[in-house]
């Protein structure tokens, strides 16, 4: 069994508004519509970039979707929960003002940003999986209560998994900070010896209080630490860094189990685009500008399975770039394959796919 995953080619050079009207081309050509009924509350999950970020998808470029789901008479709202770590996405307030100024609103885009899992991150819904690692998982309250999903992932590196696209923006996207934990709590930074400038921005940034400085480095007390990756992002000297080869799979395939919880009882109900463009080697969440590229833009995939546009879009990356992902973001130590296989293993979706590429 394989499934259809529609592609075409685009470029963020070709400008706004030609993006926007090429993902409602492929919107048109899947066959769509069929998936979002007429009063839905249909959640348009997106990113829309750590401040400082300029690489994630803009807002203009969703523009012709949110009119499609306006035109079927849905109550599509753009959506994206709380970060674990600080910044301008930690808490509804700050997520909200930033999405605003960068025009996911009423504004922009004629519909409300609302963030799914309330002021603080926990407002969230216990969720019954059939997963390995878990058989429940804590989702975003409002993902749980809405009917319909349109998720518009920005396929970038990661970190962590390798490669944040559909699967990532579901799993931890959707999740409520208890969920995010969850999925982070095998993940713990460790600070390199002979490294460390004891310069303190990591202990100023860390949301648990875990970090300590004595005459020599920093040290990270494990049993308080959360797995947020936020002393990982704010450290400039690459002194703390993970046991990548150990809990980078269970972290993986704790995003896969999200996902799933993020997506049931919307069988049929849901689609998934991933905006292979800007394909930068980390993801939005990062506050940086201009980060480095792993390819040239490629365009935007869109399907109803989670997997399949994800294994499609990492195939076309890894074609167009000549190597795989790991080595495109310089760090072989990470493998996108966990995530593809265990999602596929707990029924997310399949990993067999037929491109039909549009015009
Ligand atoms: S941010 Fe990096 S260099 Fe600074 S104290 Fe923390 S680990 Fe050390
Ligand atoms: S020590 Fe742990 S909790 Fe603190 S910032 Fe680092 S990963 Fe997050």
């Amino acid at each position: 069994m394989s499934s259809k995953v529609y592609f075409i080619k685009a470029s963020i050079g070709e400008g706004e508004r030609a993006v926007s009207e090429k993902a409602r081309t492929l919107f048109r050509a899947g066959g769509f519509r069929k998936c979002f009924k007429k009063n839905d509350f249909t959640a348009v999950k997106v990113h829309v970039g750590e401040e400082t970020n300029n690489t994630y998808i803009k807002a203009p470029c969703l523009k012709g979707l949110v009119e499609e789901l306006v035109a079927l008479k849905t109550k599509p709202f753009i959506t994206d929960t709380s970060t674990l770590y600080t910044g301008r996405r930690h808490n509804a307030i700050d997520h909200t003002v930033l999405a605003t100024q960068r025009g996911f609103s009423v504004e922009g885009l004629g519909i409300p940003f609302i963030p799914p899992d309330g002021l603080f991150g926990t407002a969230e819904a216990a969720v019954p999986i059939e997963g390995e690692l878990d058989k429940e998982v804590m989702i975003a309250a409002d993902i749980v209560r809405c009917q319909s999903i349109l998720s518009v992932a920005h396929f970038t590196g990661h970190c962590a998994t390798c490669v944040g696209a559909t699967i990532k923006t579901l799993g931890m996207g959707c999740s409520s900070r208890k969920g995010k934990m969850r999925q982070h709590a095998a993940l713990k930074p460790h600070v390199k010896k002979g490294k460390c400038t004891r310069c303190g921005e990591c202990r100023r940034h860390c949301p648990a209080d875990a970090i300590t400085l004595d005459d020599v480095q920093a040290h990270i007390d494990q049993d308080k630490c959360i797995g947020c990756a936020e002393c990982v992002a704010v450290c400039r000297f690459d002194a703390v860094a993970y046991d990548w080869q150990q809990e980078n799979e269970i972290l993986q395939k704790s995003v896969a189990e999200h996902a799933l919880g993020a997506l049931r009882g919307k069988e049929g109900r849901a689609v998934f685009f991933n905006f292979v463009m800007s394909v930068t080697k980390d993801c939005d969440c990062f506050a940086r500008a201009n980060m480095p590229k792993m390819v040239e833009d490629i365009g935007i995939l869109a399907s109803t399975d989670p997997v399949a546009v994800d294994k499609a879009a990492i195939d076309l990356v890894e074609s167009r770039g000549g190597r795989g992902v790991p080595k495109l973001i310089g760090n072989a130590k990470l493998d996108w394959h966990t995530q593809i296989e265990h999602a596929v293993r707990i029924g997310l979706g399949c990993a067999d796919y037929e491109l039909v590429e549009v015009e």
